[in-house]
C-alpha cells in the first residue's frame, strides 16, 4: 500500500468517526438488531425502515473504536435507498475486500467507498470491528432476535 492511499484511508476513517452519518435511533422502524464484538468491545445498534424490499431509512448507534464507528457510518450511507439484494451484494464486496490478500491490488474505482477498508487487511484484529456493522445490518434485515456477535 502506498503512503498516499494510506493517508486517504485514515482521513476517511477519522472523518466518519468524528462526524458519523445517520447516527442515532429511528423513532419508528420496522427492523432492528444489535451487534457486539467481544474482542474489541464494540457495540452497535441498527434500526431501519424496510418497505417493499427497499431500505428506506436506517440509523446506527453504539459505542466502539474508530474503525467500527466509521464502518457503520459508511455502511449506512451506502445501503440507504438500496434494495435488500443490493445491500447483500455490497456486504459480499466488503467481505471480499477485508479478507483479500493484503498484497492484492484493489482498484479505487472498483468498489467506491468500500475501498477505504482495504487498509483494514493490514490489521487482522480490526477486521471484526469493520465487519460488525455489516453483520448486524444483515441480522436486522432478517429480523434476527439474537445479537450479532463476531467471533
Ligand atoms: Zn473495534
Amino acid at each position: 500500500m502506498n503512503t498516499e492511499f494510506d493517508d486517504l484511508y485514515k482521513q476517511v476513517i477519522l472523518d466518519h468517526n468524528k462526524s458519523p452519518r445517520n447516527f442515532g435511533v429511528l423513532q419508528e422502524y420496522s427492523h432492528h438488531a444489535e451487534g457486539h464484538n467481544p474482542l474489541c468491545g464494540d457495540e452497535v445498534n441498527i434500526t431501519l425502515v424496510l418497505k417493499d424490499g427497499v431500505i428506506e431509512d436506517l440509523k446506527f448507534a453504539g459505542t466502539g473504536c474508530a474503525i467500527s464507528k466509521a464502518s457503520a457510518s459508511i455502511m449506512t450511507t451506502m445501503v440507504k435507498g438500496k434494495t435488500v439484494e443490493e445491500a447483500k451484494e455490497l456486504f459480499d464486496e466488503f467481505h471480499e475486500i477485508v479478507t483479500k490478500d493484503p498484497d492484492a491490488e484493489i482498484a479505487a474505482d472498483e468498489v467506491g467507498k468500500l475501498v477505504v477498508f482495504s487498509g483494514v487487511r493490514e490489521y487482522p484484529s480490526r477486521i471484526k470491528c469493520a465487519s460488525l456493522p455489516w453483520h448486524t445490518l444483515l441480522n436486522a434485515i432478517n429480523n434476527e432476535e439474537a445479537k450479532a456477535i463476531t467471533v
